[in-house]
C-alpha cells in the first residue's frame, strides 16, 4: 500500500460567475467541491493508477467530514488524525472570460497533542506501507521539522520517501534524506539561487540539493520535462509535446507515479516514465489532479530517458 501525507487539506470550491461586478449578487448553477490539497491529489491519482492508498494528515469541522466522506468514495483508506479545528476551504471564482480570485483559508491551529498523535499513528501504522509521499504546506502550530520526523520513521524502517514541498519546509526537511524530493523549476531558483536556464546550471542545483541531504532530486520543467539526478542514476526525461488543457496538478500527479512505479518495483527508467506520464496525462484534463490510465500507457511508450 502506498502512504499519503497531507498535514493541511482543503476543501477547494469552484464557482464560475459572468462577471465580476463590486456590489453586486451572483447566482450561479456552475460551481463544485472536492478534496483538495497536494497530498489528496496524489492519493486520488494512485487509486486511478489502481493502487491501494492510506491517507495521513489532519482533518476536523464539517469541511473534514466531507474531505473523509469523498475519500471514502475513492477507497482511500483514512489514517487521519480528528483535530478540534475546522478543515480550511479554499475559493475560486472564475469569469466568463477565466478572469479569477482566489482565496485561501489559512487553515486551523493544530495542537501539541494532535500533533503527537498524527506521530504515533504513523510510527504504528508505517509497515503496512511501500513508499510514503509527503506533500505540500505545514499547517499553524506545526513545527518545520515535521516532514524531517517522519521521514526518519520512515527511513528506521527502511520505507522509501517522496517529499513534495516548497519554501522553509522543504530546506529544513532536506536533512532528514527523503529518497527523492520533486521541486518545479521555480522552486528551484528560488532553494538555490540557481536560474534554469541551461543544462549545466540545472545540473549543478541538483547537486546542491543533494548535498543538502535528499538521496535523488527530480527537478520538474513542465513542458521539457524532468532532470533526475541521485543514488537511482544521472536521466532526462524528455516528454512528447501535447495539446495543454491545465497543468495545476501535474506535480502532484506524477509524484504519485513514482509512487506507484516504485511500488510494483519498476526499474528507475520504467518509474521515470510512468511518474511523467502521470503528470502529461495531468495537463491534458480538465479537473486538477486526475489521469485516464489508458493516456498514461500509451504515454509511456512514448518518453524517451536519456543518461546524463
Ligand atoms: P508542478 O505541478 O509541481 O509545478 P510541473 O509543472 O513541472 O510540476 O509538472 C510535472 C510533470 O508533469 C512534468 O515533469 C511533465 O512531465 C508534466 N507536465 C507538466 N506540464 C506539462 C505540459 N504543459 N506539457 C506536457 N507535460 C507537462
Amino acid at each position: 500500500m502506498i502512504g499519503t501525507v497531507t498535514l493541511n487539506p482543503a476543501v477547494d470550491r469552484r464557482y464560475n460567475i459572468d462577471k465580476f461586478e463590486i456590489g453586486s449578487v451572483k447566482r450561479t448553477k456552475n460551481y463544485s467541491a472536492s478534496a483538495g490539497g497536494k497530498g489528496l491529489n496524489v492519493s486520488r491519482v494512485v487509486r486511478m493508477l489502481g493502487e491501494e492508498v492510506g491517507a495521513f494528515g489532519f482533518l476536523g469541522g464539517s469541511t473534514g467530514d466531507y474531505i473523509l466522506n469523498e475519500l471514502e468514495k475513492l477507497e482511500v483508506k483514512s489514517y487521519f488524525t480528528k483535530i478540534q479545528g475546522t478543515t480550511r476551504t479554499c475559493l475560486n471564482i472564475i469569469d466568463e472570460i477565466g478572469d479569477n480570485i482566489e482565496i485561501l483559508e489559512k487553515g486551523p491551529i493544530i495542537e501539541e497533542e494532535e500533533v503527537n498523535s498524527l506521530l504515533s499513528k504513523f510510527k504504528k501504522a508505517i509497515t503496512k506501507f511501500d513508499i510514503i509521499t509527503i506533500s505540500g504546506s505545514i499547517p499553524l502550530g506545526v513545527k518545520d521539522n515535521i516532514y524531517g520526523e517522519l521521514i526518519h520513521i520512515a527511513n528506521k524502517n527502511n520505507i522509501k520517501t517522496i517529499l513534495d514541498t516548497s519554501k522553509g519546509a522543504f530546506i529544513e526537511n532536506l536533512k532528514a534524506s527523503p529518497y527523492i524530493v520533486k521541486p518545479n523549476k521555480e522552486e528551484v531558483e528560488s532553494i538555490t539561487g540557481i536560474s534554469m536556464c541551461s543544462e549545466e546550471n540545472i545540473i549543478t542545483a541538483a547537486e546542491k540539493i543533494l548535498e543538502l541531504g535528499a538521496k535523488n532530486v527530480a527537478i520538474s520543467l513542465g513542458a521539457e520535462g524532468m532532470y533526475f539526478i541521485g543514488v537511482e542514476g544521472r536521466f532526462k526525461v524528455n516528454i512528447p509535446k501535447i495539446e495543454l488543457v491545465n497543468a495545476v496538478g501535474s506535480g502532484d500527479s506524477s509524484v504519485a507515479g513514482f509512487a506507484v512505479g516504485f511500488s510494483q518495483g519498476l526499474d528507475i527508467e520504467g518509474v521515470l516514465k510512468l511518474a511523467n506520464a502521470c503528470g502529461i496525462s495531468n495537463a491534458m484534463e480538465k479537473n486538477t489532479g486526475f489521469i485516464d490510465p489508458v493516456v498514461v500507457k500509451d504515454l509511456t511508450e512514448k518518453i524517451e530517458i536519456s543518461s546524463l
